[in-house]
């Protein structure tokens, strides 16, 4: 933005103390640290697995070939890491940090809205062997449920 002239400076809008790459914006600023750290934590425990909080990982959601997992797990995982981009980049000129709570309330949003287009398409089967394991983990209160965490009923 300050090569463009758009800005005066080419300071990270969030912390404002590192240059605002899009490292720096998507993965590395300060304010961002808990969301990934909780979000990666979170699917590791989810799939009993041990991804490693990384650019490739958060910001391209690419998973290690080398990790055994099933495919439609593969593609939530890689959705799931896309959906903290996305988070991220609604607040990205804000000084909010973007919460892992935020991340689990759009993740349950979006389980709703697939939970329909599934449905609609006769494919119930497909949807929950792909969101399964996140709405088990969250509707049997292994997540601390929050008041802004919807309950869905699979
Ligand atoms: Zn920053």
């Amino acid at each position: 933005m300050a090569r463009l002239k758009l800005r005066d400076d080419d300071m990270c809008w969030s912390c404002h103390k590192k240059v605002g790459t899009m490292l720096h914006m998507l993965h590395n600023c300060d304010i961002i640290k808990d969301l990934w750290e909780k979000t990666v934590s979170f699917i590791n425990e989810l799939f009993n697995i041990s991804l490693i909080k990384s650019p490739a990982l958060c910001m391209l959601g690419i998973i290690p070939k080398e990790l055994r997992m099933h495919g439609l797990n593969r593609q939530w995982c890689r959705m799931a890491m896309l959906t903290g981009c996305r988070i991220i980049v609604r607040q990205w000129k804000t000084t909010t940090p973007s919460s892992f709570e935020h991340w689990i309330e759009v993740m349950s949003n979006t389980a709703t809205y697939e939970q329909v287009i599934f449905r609609l398409s006769g494919r119930q089967d497909l949807f929950l062997k792909t969101w399964s394991p996140f709405l088990d983990y969250i509707n049997n209160g292994q997540y601390p449920r929050t008041e802004t965490s919807p309950s869905i009923c699979t």
